[in-house]
């Protein structure tokens, strides 16, 4: 992750002219890209082709065209905006994304060889590469254009008359950050020819710029712990944006968010690294950041979430030397991923012993206020109550059956519930299903699964404790339904 901040301006022009070749699909500027992999663009360029076909709506097709064959998506408004605005005066950026015919590139010379050029604005990225921020398409308008399919033709006056969709489409491909690629077939060549469709090339070039976290290796993240290390073999932030001078280690979590909730990750560092936290969405687009806790130079997130798949990121700083001075961009660390949140949180995934399928549904949570809200971290000293909840499956409504309650510890250790309420090593050569209590199943069953607890009281001051919860009828012991997702605790 970077700290300084710069602003530049790039122009990339489709050509009639042939242009040295580069290697297959060329990702633009340094990797530069849209947050979030949308945009919006303006298509709303007044007038008509020869064909009858306005430009408007060939500029709106070849938007269209990106977006179902590609990750990316140009938010497509038919409005007109000034493509120039900025460039000339000051070159400041509107943010708008504008395309027009003009007779110069924003004031300077646009030779006859050039269709058309894009003209960008960036700016840094927090993750040390750049953001597009604005792009706009100038056509050639001492050229002429029409809109048409298939090879290229001359107009009736004997000159060229250039498909403006496929003008379009290629410009567009650089609004989005492709670069030309003159060895396979691509819309991206340098230099325009008969293919007027997106290619496979165009495709992948997109998906790999926008192909988000799947560039690097990720793991699942739970609530709980989790132990981790920045170290040489890493992936680099360069490998996970596609392009940048950033070459820090950063190791990629995916954290799958069920309810609302505010979520909290702490890092503790073990030796001397100089962690940076980052939250994100599938296509990267940063939306918390944390870089130290004051006094010992160690990140704490905190982010209020909905519902969603979030990318976890651990990074360093690309080049340090700072308040945190002499610690490292390599070394361990352990991150704390809590939560808060008013009620009881759904347990994702199912399972049972024996291969069977219910429709049942069950949630979970750490309370310290006897159910008003819910969390997993408490200190070693704070009371609380594990809660289970079971909506049994329709069908194993008004059957009597038994429930049973597990718990597993960061020391690797498996206790279940016994029938008089205390948690015993579990010992499946004695007895697979370990059953806490009986009952005839209503629609919603809620356990106790621990009631007005502290760790301290057993001098506990720090774990972390995954809980399963399950059921399973008299008809049928050797079965047991439960479900993935753990009811995670956290003691620290
Ligand atoms: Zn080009």
């Amino acid at each position: 992750m970077r700290r300084l901040g710069w602003r530049l301006l790039i122009i990339a022009g489709l050509t009639s002219a042939i242009l040295s070749a580069a290697h297959a699909y060329n990702i633009g500027s340094n990797g530069a890209k849209w947050p979030g992999g949308v945009t919006t663009v303006y298509t709303n360029i007044s007038g008509v082709s020869r064909s009858g076909i306005s430009w408007a709506d060939a500029m709106a097709d070849a938007a269209r065209q990106w977006n179902e064959k590609t990750d990316f998506t140009f938010n497509i408004v038919n409005e007109y905006r000034d493509p120039c605005f900025g460039y000339s005066s000051g070159q400041r950026p509107d943010y708008l994304n504008g395309s027009d015919f003009r007779t110069t590139q924003c004031g300077n010379t646009l030779p006859d060889t050039t269709l058309a050029v894009t003209l960008y604005f960036q700016e840094p990225n927090t993750l040390g590469s750049a953001d597009i921020v604005e792009a706009d398409i100038v056509f050639n308008a001492n050229l002429s254009f029409d809109v048409y399919d298939g090879p290229l033709r001359n107009g009736s006056n004997g000159r060229a008359e250039f498909d403006f969709k496929r003008v379009a489409l290629h410009e567009l491909g650089h609004v989005l950050g492709l670069g030309h690629d003159n060895t396979r077939p691509a819309i991206m060549n340098a230099r325009i020819g008969s293919l007027y469709e997106l290619q496979q090339d165009d495709i992948d070039g997109v998906n790999t710029l926008y192909g988000g976290f799947n560039n690097c290796p990720n793991t699942a993240l739970n609530f709980g712990w989790r132990n981790g290390q920045l170290a040489a073999g890493d992936c680099r932030v360069q490998q996970l944006i596609v392009g940048g001078s950033d070459t820090s280690f950063v190791d990629v979590y995916t954290l799958d968010i069920t309810e609302n909730k505010r979520l909290n990750i702490d890092m503790r560092r073990d030796g001397a690294l100089h962690g940076v936290l980052l939250l994100a969405d599938e296509k990267l687009k940063i939306l918390s950041i944390a870089e130290s806790r004051s006094g010992n130079c160690t990140p704490a997130l905190q982010a209020d979430v909905t519902p969603g798949r979030y990318i976890v990121m651990v990074n360093t700083y690309s080049s340090l030397g700072d308040v945190c001075a002499g610690l490292t961009n390599t070394g361990t660390y352990r991150l704390s991923v809590s939560y808060s949140t008013p009620g009881l949180l759904q347990l994702a995934g199912k399972q049972s012993f024996q291969g069977g399928v219910s429709n049942a549904r069950f949630s979970g949570g750490v309370t310290r206020d006897g159910g008003k809200t819910f969390t997993n971290r408490v200190t070693p000293t704070q009371r609380f109550d594990v809660i289970g909840q079971i909506e049994i499956d329709p069908q194993h409504q008004g059957q009597a059956g038994f429930l049973v309650m597990a718990a597993i510890t960061s020391d690797g250790e498996t206790l279940v519930k016994n029938a008089t309420g205390d948690f015993v090593t579990y010992r499946p050569d004695i007895e697979a299903v370990p059953v806490a209590e009986r009952r005839v199943f209503s629609a919603i069953e809620r356990l106790e699964v621990l009631k007005n607890f502290a760790a301290a009281d057993i001098n506990i001051s720090s774990i972390s404790v995954d809980f399963l919860i399950g059921y399973g009828l008299d008809s049928n012991p050797n079965e047991l339904y439960f479900h993935q997702q753990a009811i995670n605790l956290l003691v620290e």
